[in-house]
This record gives structure tokens, sequence and C-alpha cells, in this order.
């Protein structure tokens, strides 16, 4: 095998593996170098998002999920159960059965497309040379005609909680607790801190969440994120806002937290501690000296459009760069770049990502919020309809939240999507569509929504934004 490539990858996460994937698939000889060992002590593709981040946390939830539903909701449908217990251990090794199909299934698509897995660290050096250090073996240096940098991110820490994986964990450690915690705190109310909040309040903790912003997920629209607040700590998550944590001492089994609020010092006892208060780039070991990539204030790998960096014929995507971090954004940054390579017209929306939150009810959202709309000056309008008017719902037992548009008044376009209910990931795929496609308010208004779905919320959202709600009792504003 000669060690020239024309595109070598470094990273194999949901950004890499597919990059990688796409690049062979154009016809280009390509080598993904990943260096994760996964805790069965295997080397392993699918990076964060399938070792460690989205797919074993929405096992989780999915396992918790049902243990709440068989705890409650499933008196309401008139089905008895006997006396419930929970089996922590064979939850985890489901989970890790998921993951491991599924980091399986990238090593087999990588031989099926012929990508080479390179398993070690990667450094990129000047002229587009990549030291490889296997994970056994020698160092080699390897050249490329690309070189696609996709290293991804890690868990930010913070002086006051230090994590050892034990009594204070990252969301690494909160995906692996052996036993239901009885006090958990969890610090960050983020997408993160919140599903795993969500999912160990569900088994029975007493959980607490302590966010430094006195604002409840400041980015998501607030008539949304008022109604989640109040939902989430109806399902039992204590959330402190504006509450700073500023130290911490462990003991054997549990942890003394100091954290700060508008009224003072305040002190609180868990058994457990999740530090969920965001993610870094992670570019440790993967620049040598005279790498020539230039990065931004927030030490993220600057990038243009189209994920160039500033040294031609060297990309980065995923969580290295700006934006929001999310598997979709670098699987689809991933993809972009391997056509850029291949002379393709291509690109990635930005203006229509979706978020999700994986609680229950799920929060989901693309596009603009209103107050961002309203800042701007422009008129607008909405439409915004609750669950609790949808058959479906109601059927189910999920008539909690609402879905919203956003509007542009004048050209009646639709500037964004927020839906706070069931199935919202899903749903929210609706708004992408009708964004991508460049949708009026009017086109979602004509068209038909099978009965009964969850969908039919969508359509008389559209609906209300024009004060056409047909299940809904709506008075115009006036002008
Ligand atoms: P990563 O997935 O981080 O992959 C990078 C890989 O590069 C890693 O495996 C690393 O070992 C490897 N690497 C790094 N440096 C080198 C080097 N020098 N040499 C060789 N290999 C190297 N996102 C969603 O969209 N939906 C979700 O539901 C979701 N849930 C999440 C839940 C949790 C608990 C966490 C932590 C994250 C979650 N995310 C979710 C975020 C998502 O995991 C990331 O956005 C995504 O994994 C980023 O992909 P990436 O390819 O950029 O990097
Ligand atoms: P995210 O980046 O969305 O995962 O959210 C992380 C959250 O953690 C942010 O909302 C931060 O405000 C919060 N945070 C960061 N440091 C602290 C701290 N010391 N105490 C409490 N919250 C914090």
């Amino acid at each position: 095998m000669s060690d020239k490539y024309d595109v070598i990858v470094i990273g194999g996460g949901p950004g890499g593996y597919v990059a990688a994937i796409r690049a062979a698939q154009l016809g280009y000889k390509t080598a993904c170098i990943e260096k994760r060992i996964n805790k069965q002590g295997k080397p392993a593709l699918g990076g964060t998002c399938l070792n460690v981040g989205c797919i074993p946390s929405k096992a989780l939830l999915d396992s918790s999920w049902k243990y709440h539903e068989a705890e409650g909701a499933f008196a309401d449908h008139g089905i008895k159960v006997g006396k419930l217990d929970i089996d922590v251990k064979a939850m985890q090794e489901r989970k890790d059965k998921v993951v491991l199909q599924l980091t399986g299934g990238v090593a087999s698509l990588f031989q099926a497309n012929k990508v080479t897995w390179l398993q070690g660290s990667g450094q990129l050096k000047a002229n587009k040379q990549v030291v490889f250090t296997p994970n056994e073996g020698d160092e080699q240096t390897l050249e490329a005609d690309n070189v696609i940098l996709a290293a991804g991110s890690v868990p930010v820490e913070i002086p006051p909680a230090e994590v050892d994986q034990k009594i204070i964990v990252d969301s690494t450690g909160a995906l692996e607790f052996d036993a239901v915690p009885k006090k958990l705190g969890v610090i960050g109310a983020g997408i993160i801190g919140l599903e795993l909040g969500s999912v160990w309040s569900r088994l029975g903790s007493e959980v607490t969440v302590l966010e430094a912003v006195d604002t409840f997920l400041p980015a998501v629209d607030k008539q949304i994120s008022k109604e989640a607040q109040k939902l989430f700590t109806k399902q039992g998550l204590d959330i402190k806002l504006g509450a700073r944590v500023t130290a911490s001492k462990k003991n054997k089994n549990s942890v003394r937290v100091t954290y700060t609020d508008k009224d003072g010092e305040h002190e609180e006892t868990f058994d457990r501690l999740i530090v969920a208060v965001g993610r870094r780039p992670y570019t440790e070991g993967l620049l040598s000296q005279d790498a020539g990539v230039t990065l931004d204030e927030r030490n993220f790998i600057y990038v243009d459009n189209q994920c160039r960096t500033d040294v031609p014929g060297v990309y980065a995507i995923g969580d290295l760069v700006r934006g929001p971090a999310l598997a979709h954004k670098a699987i689809e940054e991933g993809v972009m770049v391997a056509e850029v390579i291949a002379g393709e017209h291509t690109q990635v929306n930005y203006d229509a990502v979706p978020g999700v939150i994986y609680t229950h009810p799920e929060v989901a959202w693309v596009g603009k919020t209103e107050e961002e709309v309203k800042e701007s000056g422009e008129p607008y309008k909405i439409g915004a309809v609750p669950f609790a008017a949808n058959g479906r719902a109601l059927a189910a037992g999920e008539p909690a939240g609402l879905v919203k548009f956003v509007v542009d008044e004048k050209t009646d376009r639709v500037l964004g999507m927020h839906v706070l209910g069931p199935q919202a990931s899903e749903l929210i795929q609706q708004g992408v569509v009708a964004m991508e496609f460049g949708a009026s308010i009017e086109d979602l208004q004509l068209m038909v929504f099978g009965h009964p779905s969850l969908s039919e919320t969508v359509h008389e959202a559209a609906l209300a934004a024009d004060y056409k709600a047909i299940h809904v009792a709506q008075r115009r504003r006036k002008k």
C-alpha cells in the first residue's frame, strides 16, 4: 500500500466517516484516521455521537421513558403492571449493544466502500502531510491531495467541579452509572444536561439542575422555552436558574456543591454530579506548529462557508468548526467537503439546520425565533396551536406542547418553526422541507395532512398564522 492518498480524513465521527465514505463513492483513494478505543477495549469508528453521545443517550432516554410510562401512564390506559423494578445493568447492556451494532456498521461501510481505516492518531503538518501514529506500531508520514480535519469536540471542564468519572462525571460518565443516584446534581441546563438529567430523574433520582444564566434555553423561542420549563419542572427536575457553581468538595460517596445566585451562596450535597457546561473543539495533537491553519478567537478552526481552511486542500468540519455542535450538521459538512473536492456544486444551508432536545416532550426548532424576527424590525405573523387540540395526541395521551410558525408578513415565507411536543424531532423536518423549498405559509395551509396524525397540528399552526385554524378558537388581532 502506498502512503499517498487522494483524501485523508482525521477523525471517524459522523463528520469524518461520512466525508470518507462520500469521497470514496466519488472515486477517491481515501483513508480515515481514528484513534478511539471503545469501552470494550477495541478500536471504534463513529466518534462521540455513536460511542458516547447521540446514540447511547437516546438509548437510555428511550429505556427510561418506558420505565416512566410503566410507572404512571400505563394505568391511564387500563394497563396494570405488577411491582416495577429497574435493572440498570441490563439497561446499560442494551445501550452498549446498540452502540456496538452501529459502530460495527460503520466499519462494514468502510470495507464496502474501500475506505482504509488507519487505527491511531493523525497530525497535520505543512504541505498536506499527515503524521500517522498507529495505536500499535511506528509513526509514518502520509501524503494527501486533500486533508479533512474532523477531530470533533470534548467536554468543557470547569475548575469548581473537577471530573473524576466516579462522583463528578461528564456526559460520558453520566451514560455509565451502574445504579440510580438518589440525589443527582447537574451543572448546565443545556441540551446535554437536560437530556441526561431526564434519564436519571425518570428512573427515580431527585435531580437538581444548576444553571448560571438566568434564562432557560436562551436560544429557543421564548414561548416554547417557557412552556418547556414548566413541563420539566412538573416532571420533577428542580431547575435553578442564575445559579453559578463556584466550588465543590468530594466525600467518599457524595459531593458538596457551592453555588451562588441572587440571594447569595448556597450549598447542596449530591450522590453524583454531572458537569454538562458545553463542549470545545478537540485540537490537541491535531496540528503541528507548521500546519498553517488558523484558529478563531474561540479556538475553532477557521473555515469559509464550504469548510475550506486557510490552507488550500485542507478542510475542517463538524464540532471543530463554527456553527451548532450537532451530528447532522457535521454529516452534511462531510458530504459537502467531499463534493467540493470533486468540483461539484454543493452547499449546506446553515439557515435550515434543525435543533432537537430529546426530553419528553421533545423540543425542536428550525430557523428564526419570534424574538429574533421581532428584533429585526420586519413585520411578521405567528401561527401557534397546542397539541391539546389534536385527536391523535389526545388518543396517545400526549396533549402537552404546541407547534409555532414564525412567518414573514410581507412575503408569507416561513422564517422559523418551533415545536414542543410528542415526536417534535420528526415533525420539525416538515419545517426544514418548507424552508428549503422557500415555502409560503399558504403552501402549508393548502396541503392535505393525514388524519388523525400529530402532523395535523403543523397544519393547524400554519392555518393559525392567518386566523384560519379550525380546531382552536382564534380571535383576530386588532391592527
Ligand atoms: P466527533 O463525533 O467528536 O468525532 C471525532 C472523532 O475524531 C473522535 O472519535 C476522536 O477520537 C477522533 N479524533 C480526534 N482527534 C484525533 C486525532 N488527532 N487522530 C485521530 N482521531 C482523532 N448531536 C446531535 O445532532 N443529536 C443528538 O442527539 C446529540 N446528542 C448528544 C449527546 C451527548 C451526550 C453528546 C456528548 C453529544 C451529543 N450530540 C448530539 C453532539 C454530537 O455528538 C456531535 O455534534 C458530533 O459527534 C460531532 O461530530 P464530529 O464528527 O465533528 O466529531
Ligand atoms: P450547552 O453549552 O448548551 O451544553 O450549555 C451549558 C450550560 O452550562 C450553559 O447554559 C452555561 O451557562 C452553563 N454553565 C457553565 N458554567 C457553569 C457554572 N459554573 N455553573 C452553572 N452553570 C454553568
